[in-house]
């Protein structure tokens, strides 16, 4: 959809709202409860009631949105712009576009989208604090002689050599130092797998799949 059909769609809220309610009830809504698929609509509400256990559901629970107190129009203006374009958006351009003041909910919400949507791995830049290590899979072959067991570690062939990146920062207060060291808040991973474990290698494929200013 171009952009100028995009905003006579959904030139407002409103709009943005009711093309979610009906994409919704096409796919069906169901009770998080008893699993019913019949429902009021409590309008004064915004949200569905299940006939059977009167269970409530929202026009954002259990979808992308699920949590979010953005407005579905931050939604759908991101959506349009991730999938009409083939420019990838950081979401400080997204919050600048959106003229929203606070980073963090845009942040989760393209982060949110960005893993719905299935946008490649290698578009997304791993950010901020990242933790990395080396992890060995091993690699089934379907003419392996089954008699011959695989040996394990390291030197052993038929392992993959995979390089494992995951944003990770202190979650701050409220956790017990004594018991697991620091509290970890973990956020996007990202696996490759890799030639080798030599420093170029890794070097070549760390900044080409984190942001600038990453600490590592
Ligand atoms: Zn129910």
């Amino acid at each position: 959809m171009k952009l100028i059909e995009f905003t006579k769609h959904f030139p407002d809220e409103e709009s943005c709202k009711e093309a979610f309610k009906a994409y919704r009830l096409k796919q069906g809504v169901r009770c998080t409860k008893c699993g019913g698929m019949s429902h009021y609509w409590k309008g004064y509400r915004e949200q569905w009631e299940c006939k059977k256990c009167k269970r409530r559901t929202t026009l954002k629970s259990g979808t992308v949105m699920h949590g979010s107190k953005l407005p579905f129009q931050y939604w759908f203006i991101a959506m349009h712009l991730i999938t009409s374009t083939k420019k990838s958006f950081s979401a400080k351009e997204i919050q600048r576009q959106l003229g929203h003041k606070r980073y963090e909910p845009i942040w989760a919400m393209m982060h949110k989208l960005r893993s719905v949507m299935g946008l490649r791995d290698g578009e997304y830049r791993l950010k901020e604090e990242i933790e990395l290590d080396e992890g060995f899979f091993e690699t089934v072959s379907v003419a392996r002689d089954k008699s011959e067991p695989l040996k394990r570690g390291r030197g052993s062939q038929r392992q993959t050599t995979v390089l494992v990146s995951v944003e990770s920062k202190d979650a701050g207060d409220g956790h017990n130092p004594k018991k697991h060291g620091k509290k970890k808040k973990v956020g996007y991973l990202k696996m490759k797998v890799v030639e080798s474990l030599k420093k170029e290698c890794i070097y070549d494929n760390v900044s080409t799949s984190v942001e600038k200013n990453t600490k590592i």
